[in-house]
């Protein structure tokens, strides 16, 4: 089965990439024909203002895909931007798809309802303010000539300030958490791009005629709707595109040092380029059960991210004694997080060295990622083609 998948270049790779992306393509690149390529076109959707750190994540990206197992001759790796066929799938593509799909689109609705809950947030404050304004003006022993225009100019200053002191992180963190938004989706991310982003993800996708996509499930939405684009243009052209069947990717959704979900946006993350000491430091500080205090303290694993840990990279028979140990109180959690530091250094320093091994050769990954892009221009240029002459552009 051909089967693509992209990833953006957003910065190093860390384990939760690993266990809920990279592992399950390294498995499939053993067994399907793979396209796996470093998306910086959707890299540009929302970070289009920090192009600065873009030629370094990509290096990253592709000394990581290497140093965790993908291999340029079992899958052809690529960059996206080196193969200028997208853009043109990607146009053709925008013609027949309708806005309504866009616009119901999970992470643009997200982003809509963000924006809405903003000005909302915007009306709240600014309605304090006066309260607060009047109150003030009216205990005052003389009388403010014009007061309604000064009211009005004092709330519309006093809640910008306040407003921009919440986007610029000066206050108010909570509120921003709880509203689940950040500055840049504020500012930034209301863009055609960002609309459209999903039209690129079935031009990427239907380009290779790809059969199958690995995804996790928060991008089953995507793949419906690159589906339906190919059931349109092919309704509407003539049969071209096969719809591409989402192969779900097994997911063990890998907590970060403060058992969140891992991300770098939380800053919970071990990534691939840390040193030893510095994952050292990241174990010592994980979560644990908050109510264990203490070596003598009853734990509860289950709810324990370094338990969680334990699970993937410690034998079986020792997961159970410190579940066992846990359980009754003794095995303290600075012992537990050493256990679990030795068995995940022996999972990372192979890693490590594989990295270091790929940075030193990084003009031959270069070399080969180019390759990657060759070969892949070859197909694309063939589904070109045929668009073009389905939809008389010849
Ligand atoms: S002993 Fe280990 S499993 Fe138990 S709470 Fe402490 S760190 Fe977690």
């Amino acid at each position: 089965m051909r089967i693509v998948s992209g990833m953006r270049p957003t910065g190093k790779l860390h384990l939760g990439h690993y266990f809920g992306v990279i592992k399950n393509w390294v498995k499939l690149q053993e067994e399907h024909e793979t396209f796996f390529f470093v998306a910086d076109w959707h890299a540009l959707t929302t970070g289009y203002k920090n192009i600065s750190a873009l030629h370094e994540n990509i290096e990253e990206l592709m000394v990581d895909w290497i140093a965790l197992g993908l291999d340029p001759q079992k899958s052809v790796l690529f960059i996206q931007s080196k193969v200028k066929e997208h853009a043109e799938l990607y146009l053709l593509l925008g013609m027949i798809t309708p806005k309504s799909w866009l616009e119901w689109n999970p992470t643009y609705k997200d982003l809509k309802y963000n924006l809405l809950r903003i000005s909302d947030l915007e009306l709240m404050i600014k309605n304090s303010i006066r309260d607060i304004v009047k109150e003030v003006v009216a205990k005052l022993p003389y009388k403010v000539e014009d007061f309604e225009l000064l009211e009005e100019q004092l709330v519309d200053d006093m809640a910008q300030s306040i407003i921009k002191g919440i986007f610029e992180g000066y206050l108010a963190r909570d509120i921003l958490r709880e509203i689940n938004v950040s500055k840049r989706d504020f500012y930034e991310t209301d863009t055609f791009g960002f609309l459209g982003y999903p039209v690129l993800q079935a031009a990427d996708i239907l380009i290779y005629k790809a059969k199958g996509v690995p995804v996790g499930e928060d991008q089953l939405p995507h793949i419906e709707l690159t589906r339906e684009i190919a059931r349109r243009f092919n309704y509407l052209y003539g049969e071209t595109f096969p719809e591409p069947e989402a192969l779900l990717t097994p997911t063990s959704k890998l907590p970060g040092t403060d058992g969140r979900k891992m991300s770098k946006s939380y800053n919970n993350a071990i990534y691939f380029a840390d040193s030893k000491e510095e994952v050292q430091s990241k174990v010592m500080k994980f979560f644990t059960d908050p109510q264990k205090l203490r070596k003598g303290d009853p734990g509860r694993p289950e709810i324990c991210p370094v338990f969680f840990y334990h699970k993937i990279f410690t034998e079986e028979v020792t997961v159970k004694q410190i579940e066992e140990d846990c359980k009754k109180g003794a095995l303290g959690c600075v012992d537990c997080k050493r256990m679990m530091f030795e068995r995940l250094e022996a999972f990372l320093e192979p890693i490590r060295e594989k990295r270091q091994k790929a940075k030193e050769n990084i003009k031959q990954i270069k070399h080969a990622f180019l390759d990657g892009s060759h070969t892949a221009s070859k197909i694309a240029r063939q589904t070109l083609e045929e668009v073009r002459e389905r939809m008389n552009l010849v």
